[in-house]
């Protein structure tokens, strides 16, 4: 690992201790975690997921019997548009069932296993598989294959890009997509390609997110990651030549 990653990620897991994911890490219920909430945030996804859970349960055919008005009703205090939500379940459920026998994991594997002599093929097309649920983008698709432990993906936590973005980049770009590929660029090009390197990257960037580096106003004056940071030292630079 490149001496300031990994010094980048020392430091951070010395402020903030062992990181765990929020949620589950089977491949299905990670997609019915993430649909659980919205806003999306772990804690209204987890509060929508555990309720779900526990009033009906997240299996294909239990979310299939289950009625929209009561799926609906559930998800109210998680989501904004509870109606929305019960039919996205109920299309989750029904794709899981239908098109891959109830085994997303299966179907998943298969899909990466047919591009074992073409890796990026398979993986391309495991994303693609993934990326046809309701909500699932490139970054959750990937955040999938990550901790499902499918493939050990250079995953960038989602809602924090601009983490990565601003200690080795600088300035984040105004294009999501852009700064998303430059990050996981840097990831992958960085990190052992090992599942618990990787989960740790991610979940200790994401943390710094949560806590410090927040997306409209980093809070630098208590960081200890200035001295690494491209962003603060661009914007040092600047004021010099001021
Ligand atoms: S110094 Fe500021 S911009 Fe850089 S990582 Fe820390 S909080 Fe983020």
């Amino acid at each position: 690992m490149p001496p300031k990653l990994a010094q980048i990620l020392e430091t951070l897991e010395e402020l903030y201790g062992p990181q765990k994911l929020a949620g589950p890490t089977d491949p299905y219920e990670m997609i019915v975690f993430l649909n659980c909430g919205y806003p999306a945030s772990d804690g209204k996804c987890a509060k929508g997921f555990e309720v779900l859970k526990s009033e009906i349960g997240t299996e294909p055919n239990k979310l299939l019997a289950a009625s929209k008005p009561k799926l609906a009703k559930l998800m109210g205090p998680s989501v904004i548009a509870p109606a929305v939500c019960a039919n996205r379940l109920k299309e989750i459920a029904r794709e899981v069932k239908n098109e891959f026998s109830g085994d997303l994991t299966a179907a998943l594997e298969k899909r990466l296993r047919e591009g074992k002599d073409q890796p990026e093929k398979g993986l391309q097309a495991a994303k693609k598989l993934l990326q046809g649920f309701p909500v699932i983008g490139e970054p959750s698709a990937e955040k999938i294959l990550l901790f499902a432990k499918l493939a050990p993906v250079a995953a960038v936590p989602s809602a924090f890009v601009e983490v990565p973005t601003r200690l080795f980049a600088g300035e984040p770009g105004r294009n999501y997509a852009t700064d998303y590929r430059a990050a996981r660029e840097v990831l992958d090009s960085g990190l052992p390609k090992t599942f618990e390197a990787r989960q740790r990257a991610y979940l200790l960037l994401k943390k710094h997110g949560q806590e410090i580096c927040k997306r409209s106003t980093p809070k630098c004056e208590i960081c200890p990651l200035t001295a690494q940071c491209a962003y603060l030292q661009a914007k040092a630079a600047d004021s010099n030549a001021d």
